[in-house]
């Protein structure tokens, strides 16, 4: 080291030993003067260890540069990123002769100096430090992070072009079906695509109500699955094997009916509950199969819709969106719910049905709460233990006190199966064990 430079810094060493031993200022005012003095000072000795940094790496090859870097951060104390930091700067330094003289006269900090290094490493000579130096002068370093990120187009719109590209080309996103059925998604979108994702799914993430109690991870997560689903119903997704893409449920009858003992439905290869099989199928059309005993089809019957149109028109005038008390959720987003399940002789009447939003109907099915339409026409929730304590059952609709379910599901004695096709296109097959 060079015997000034020993000497300098040794009677810093002590003048920063004398300043720490002095009492500190009492006045708010006078404490913040002399803090953004010390900044200033700890500003100008980072440029000087930058500079340092440039002399001590100029003539390294890259090879060796790891190395080096190494040493660097054990003899240092250097964090890693902290070092790669420092390394920009000291990289760009000569482009920035303006900026280092703003930092010694304290009208700029070094964490903005590190913005603009950052800047010039992609635009090199080409970057005029004018406007984004004034920019700092007057704009924290923060600020300052987003305005050089508009500099570079303005100096080289080729690279910034191509930093697009290159990021566009690692977009992926990953679907990945876990052992128990559900799925794992991970994934990296450019820019366009994922603001575009991100303002879709945030304006559907709002929450439904001052009861809405989901995470906002589960109201983004329910709002994928809205916006899917809604994609499908639209008839949008392109068709896979000459029909339009829906969800294919297979299930037996008994499982359809709620019969306990009856196995678990079928969803694309995936067991799901009676009560999802139930929520699934409540706004379907139907096609039943009958099946021999060697599962040949025997007989198809005509689609029929469990709420179609003009029910589904008569619903979406009195409900206006989704039931549930307080819920935003307009029509487009609703599914027709059976107060009674269609399967257990719910009839599809306006009377009988609501309008339910993805994650209220989940809570009406899955969830065990009950809506219950008052004489005056409100809606009022019934949560499960409340249900179970009052004794409160769901209106009966005519064709539910019988019970059996509906003509087309009652025993035929035959193996059956149905297609539900949703209405809009969500599609539930259902084969019945073969009766004795
Ligand atoms: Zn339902
Ligand atoms: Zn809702």
């Amino acid at each position: 080291m060079v015997a000034g430079r020993e000497e300098a810094l040794q009677q810093v060493r002590e003048a920063i030993a004398d300043l720490c031993a002095q009492p500190l200022a009492e006045d708010q005012d006078q404490q913040l003067a002399e803090l953004k003095q010390t900044r200033h000072l700890i500003d100008l000795l980072e440029l000087d260890s930058a500079a340092q940094l440039r002399d001590v790496t100029a003539a390294v090859d890259s090879e060796e540069m790891n190395d080096l870097c190494n040493e660097i951060r054990h003899q240092c104390h250097f964090a890693t990123g902290q070092l790669w930091n420092h390394l920009e700067v000291a990289a760009n330094l000569r482009h920035l002769p303006q900026s280092v003289a703003a930092v010694e006269a304290g009208e700029v900090g070094y964490s903005h100096l590190l913005h603009l290094a950052r800047t010039a490493a992609k635009v090199g000579s080409g970057l005029v430090e004018g406007d984004p130096l004034e920019f700092a002068r007057e704009n924290s370093p923060g600020k300052l992070w987003y305005r050089c990120r508009y500099e570079v187009h303005r100096f080289d719109r080729e690279r910034d072009l191509a930093e697009h590209n290159d990021d566009y080309e690692r977009r992926f996103l990953a679907l990945r079906r876990q052992e128990d059925g559900r799925v794992f998604i991970e994934g990296l979108l450019d820019k366009v695509g994922g603001t575009a994702v991100e303002v879709c799914l945030r304006g559907l993430a709002r929450r439904l109500g001052p009861d809405d109690a989901r995470t906002p991870e589960q109201r983004l997560a329910d709002a994928l699955a809205e916006v899917s689903m809604l994609a499908m119903d639209s008839g949008v997704v392109p068709q896979r094997g000459g029909t339009r893409t829906s969800l294919v449920v297979t299930t037996s009858v008994e499982t359809l009916l709620g019969l306990a003992g009856a196995p678990a439905a079928d969803l694309d290869g995936e067991p799901i509950n009676w009560k999802t099989l139930e929520r699934l199928s409540c706004d379907c059309s139907f096609t039943r199969l009958l099946l021999g005993p060697d599962s040949e089809p025997l007989d198809v019957g005509r689609a029929q819709r469990t709420v179609t149109g003009p029910r589904r028109r008569a619903l979406d005038a009195r409900d206006k969106g989704c039931a549930w008390p307080g819920c935003t959720r307009g029509v487009r987003w609703c599914a027709g719910h059976h107060i009674v399940p269609w399967a257990r002789g719910g009839g599809s009447s306006v009377g009988g049905s609501l309008l339910v939003c993805w994650h209220h109907h989940n809570k009406v099915h899955e969830g065990g709460y009950r809506l219950l339409r008052q004489d005056d026409g409100k809606v009022v929730v019934v949560p499960p233990m409340a249900a179970i304590y009052s004794g409160v059952s769901p209106p009966l609709v005519p064709g539910a006190a019988g019970g059996g379910g509906p003509a087309s599901l009652r025993s035929s004695g035959r193996r059956s199966m149905i297609d539900l096709v949703s209405q809009p296109h969500r599609a539930v097959a259902a084969a019945s064990a073969p009766t004795r």
